[in-house]
């Protein structure tokens, strides 16, 4: 079987040797096609990181195993590592954290085990990046989750969560404040979950679910999460089992996997043969085991617990009064121990099935649409324009360009309403929500909106707008804060 490498940058070269020369010693049947991503392809002017011929090759294989990648800082440039994982659609990111024998931490030493594995959907969120400057003073970040891109991932986290005898699966949100955004994952989960009755199955906040990782982590299997709240709380998990040299990740799409540490370049350390080289093992030994190399990844594994139980480590963990080995150390420490058989969790020898790599070739985009049942209407929009002045001054101003068709219904500043009723408590900044809905409800066109739009800019500059939409009687717009 063939798939591509790329060593990546900082402590990346370092580990990912460490890490073929383990798989090497232990005979993994793979065969590496090295291919050029990272900072210094950004240097050489790619400016996505990563050179033609390696996205050709990662297409073709399918299957790519990467060490952690700079992004150049100020240049404009987005980070080659979310580039990688939204173009090929790796819309599932998976996070398995285990306490491991021998990685001390507050839970191990009471004695508590932590089992918990993180889906975050990859793709969507604010990692979309889709963010502008609306006034000097004001950033904007587009949100986008859709109900395709929530489905495909949650349906995977079930899948996974079945497949693994799951105890919980939890959806992880802020459905409460984000209504539409969150409440649209949260309701993709509970669609899915009714497929799946034999699981158990629950939907906590965010940030409760923050803290009762951290006061009752064994409560936790399996977590389904957006990106951006995804990344965060695998962070937190990452520190319950003893830091990022510990967390591994698996990026999973319908057509290319890219397999990966949790953790960064570690430019404070690099070039020191010192990282520890476990997070990428682990992300490796759950490559092998997507490989169907389930023989190889035991033996593996076994060799990497048996290792940390006898108290072998890297300047990063383990216990002070034992040296600490360098990575090469470190790696032939596990290459010594093919063979032994931990105490805690051994990994049962079952038989490589490898899985059969076939080709695939898409000719075009795949197109995710939810057929629409419910009739669609626009009822108004919502004009974000430039303005220092008061919310009396801009109303007075705005009502003059309603017209026929429109009625102002309420002027909200970051999300706050302050006009027709608010308070003078809140404070402006220079960048307000107008928002005109049509008179009695009727509908409008574009041609109306457009209508409206070039009349107020007679007065305001307008930096953003929004379409107000009815979907089958229902809004499909949240309200601002008191209207
Ligand atoms: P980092 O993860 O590189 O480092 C955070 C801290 O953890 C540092 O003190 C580092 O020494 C330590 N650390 C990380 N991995 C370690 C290991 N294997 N062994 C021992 N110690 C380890 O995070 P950062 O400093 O915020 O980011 C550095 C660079 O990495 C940035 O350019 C960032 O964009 C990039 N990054 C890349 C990825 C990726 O490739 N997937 C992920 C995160 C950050």
């Amino acid at each position: 079987m063939k798939i591509a490498v790329a060593k990546g940058d900082g402590i990346g070269p370092e580990i990912m040797d460490a890490v073929l020369k383990i798989f090497n010693a232990g005979k993994v049947p793979l065969e590496y096609t090295f291919v050029d991503m990272g900072k210094w392809v950004f240097d050489k002017g790619f400016s996505n990181g990563m050179t033609p011929e390696a996205k050709h090759t990662i297409e073709e294989l399918g299957l790519l195993f990467k060490g952690p990648m700079e992004t150049p800082k100020g240049k404009g440039v987005k980070s080659v590592n979310v580039t990688a994982r939204k173009t090929w659609n790796t819309y599932a990111n998976k996070r398995v954290f285990q306490s491991l024998h021998g990685v001390d931490t507050v839970f191990s030493k009471a004695g508590i085990p932590i089992d918990i594995t993180i889906v975050r959907e990859n793709i969507e969120d604010t990692y979309g990046g889709i963010e502008h400057m609306l006034t000097q003073d004001v950033a904007l970040s587009r949100r986008f989750i859709t109900r395709p891109g929530s489905l495909q991932v949650i349906k995977y986290a079930f899948e996974m969560a079945k497949k693994n005898g799951a105890r919980r699966i939890t959806c992880g949100h802020k459905a409460n404040i984000m209504k539409l955004t969150d409440g649209l994952f949260l309701e993709c989960f509970q669609e899915v979950a009714k497929e799946y009755p034999e699981l158990r199955s629950d939907d906590i906040i965010v940030d409760d679910l923050a803290m009762k990782l951290v006061v009752r982590p064994q409560d936790f299997d399996v977590v389904v999460l957006t990106n951006l709240q995804g990344d965060i709380i695998s962070d937190l998990c990452a520190g319950l089992v003893g830091g990022l040299g510990f967390a591994p990740s698996a990026n999973i799409g319908d057509h290319i996997a890219i397999f990966e540490a949790v953790h960064g370049t570690a430019p404070d350390i690099a070039g020191r043969n010192i990282a520890n080289p476990t997070a990428l093992l682990l992300s490796g030994i759950a490559m092998l085991r997507h490989l169907g190399l389930m023989e190889n990844a035991a033996i593996i594994e076994n060799a990497l617990l048996y290792t940390l139980e006898q108290g072998v480590h890297t300047g990063d963990f383990g216990d002070k009064s034992i040296p600490a080995l360098n990575t090469t150390a470190f790696a032939d420490a596990i290459i010594g121990a093919f063979g032994k058989t931990p105490v805690h969790m051994a990994r049962p020898l079952l038989p490589n099935a490898p899985v059969t790599q076939t080709a695939f070739k898409l000719n075009s985009n795949e197109m995710m649409v939810t057929e629409e049942t419910q009739q669609e209407m626009i009822v108004g929009v919502d004009l974000f324009i430039e303005s220092s002045g008061q919310p009396d001054f801009i109303a007075k101003k705005c009502q003059r360009h309603a017209g026929v068709k429109f009625n102002l219904i309420s002027i909200s500043n970051r999300g706050t309403q302050v006009w027709p009723t608010g308070s003078v408590y809140t404070n402006l900044v220079n960048q307000y929500n107008v928002r005109f809905e049509s008179i009695d409800g009727s509908p409008l066109n574009q041609q109306d909106v457009l209508g409206l739009y070039v009349s107020l800019s007679g007065d305001f500059r307008i930096c953003s707008s929004e379409l107000l939409n009815m979907w089958g009687g229902k809004k499909a717009y949240s309200l601002a804060q008191g209207q």
